[in-house]
C-alpha cells in the first residue's frame, strides 16, 4: 500500500519544479474545492438552480466567487456539459443578495492552503530545503518569501530568483513549458507574462 505524501514531501517535490510549491499547492486545493462541488452535482443532479440550491446550500448561497475563480467555474463547467451549471445558480443567489458582501469560497480555501504550506516550509530543516534548490529548479515566489521570518534560507530562496532574474528568457521557457503540462492550456496570461507573474506570486 502507498501511503499518500505528506504535506512537506509535497512541497519538497514541488520545489523540484520550475514554480513556487505554495502558490501551485494553494491553486491545485482552489481548484479541487471548485471541481469537487461541481461534479458532485453532476450525480442525479436534477435541472434548474432551485435545485442546485437545495443540493449544494453552502456554494450558492454562501454564494460568492471572485471574477478569477468565476472564470475558473465557467471554464469548469465547459469540460462538463452534463453536469447542471452551478454558475447560473450562484449568479441568481448573487442578485438577490448584491448588497451582502461575503468572502469568494474559492479564495477562503486558497488562503488557508497558503498559511498551511508557510508553516510547513518554516519548519523544515533548511538543509533539507537546499538539497531540493540544488537539485530542482524551484523557488518561493517574492509574495510568500515577504511572509517568511529572516533566516539563512530566506537568503538562499532569495538568492535562487535573482538567479532566475539573469537568465529570464530561459525561466520563461521552463516555467510555460511546465505550467502547460500541470494546468494544460489557460487563457489568462501569455505564457512569458504568467512566469513574470509567478516569480512576483500568483493568485
Ligand atoms: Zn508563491
Ligand atoms: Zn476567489
Amino acid at each position: 500500500m502507498t501511503m499518500a505524501p505528506t504535506d512537506a514531501e509535497r512541497l519538497l517535490a514541488l520545489l523540484r519544479e520550475p514554480c513556487c510549491p505554495i502558490c501551485i499547492l494553494a491553486r491545485r486545493a482552489a481548484r479541487e474545492y471548485l471541481e469537487t462541488r461541481l461534479l458532485r452535482l453532476s450525480t442525479g443532479a436534477s435541472q434548474g438552480p432551485k435545485a442546485l440550491y437545495e443540493q449544494d446550500p453552502p456554494m450558492v448561497s454562501g454564494a460568492v466567487l471572485c471574477s478569477r475563480h468565476w472564470h475558473k467555474l465557467v471554464a469548469l463547467e465547459a469540460r462538463h456539459p452534463e453536469v447542471p451549471r452551478l454558475s447560473e445558480a450562484m449568479l441568481e443567489t448573487l442578485l438577490e443578495t448584491a448588497d451582502d458582501p461575503r468572502i469568494c469560497l474559492a479564495c477562503g480555501v486558497q488562503q488557508s492552503t497558503t498559511r498551511r504550506y508557510l508553516e510547513v516550509l518554516a519548519r523544515l530543516p533548511a538543509e533539507t530545503v537546499g538539497l531540493a534548490l540544488r537539485q530542482g529548479q524551484g523557488f518561493i515566489c517574492l509574495k510568500h518569501l515577504a511572509a517568511l521570518p529572516a533566516s539563512p534560507l530566506k537568503g538562499w530562496l532569495l538568492e535562487r530568483v535573482h538567479a532566475l532574474t539573469l537568465d529570464l528568457p530561459r525561466f520563461q521557457e521552463r516555467y510555460a513549458r511546465w505550467h502547460s503540462t500541470e494546468f494544460g492550456p489557460e487563457a489568462e496570461l501569455d505564457p512569458p507574462g504568467r512566469a513574470l507573474a509567478a516569480l512576483a506570486g500568483e493568485d
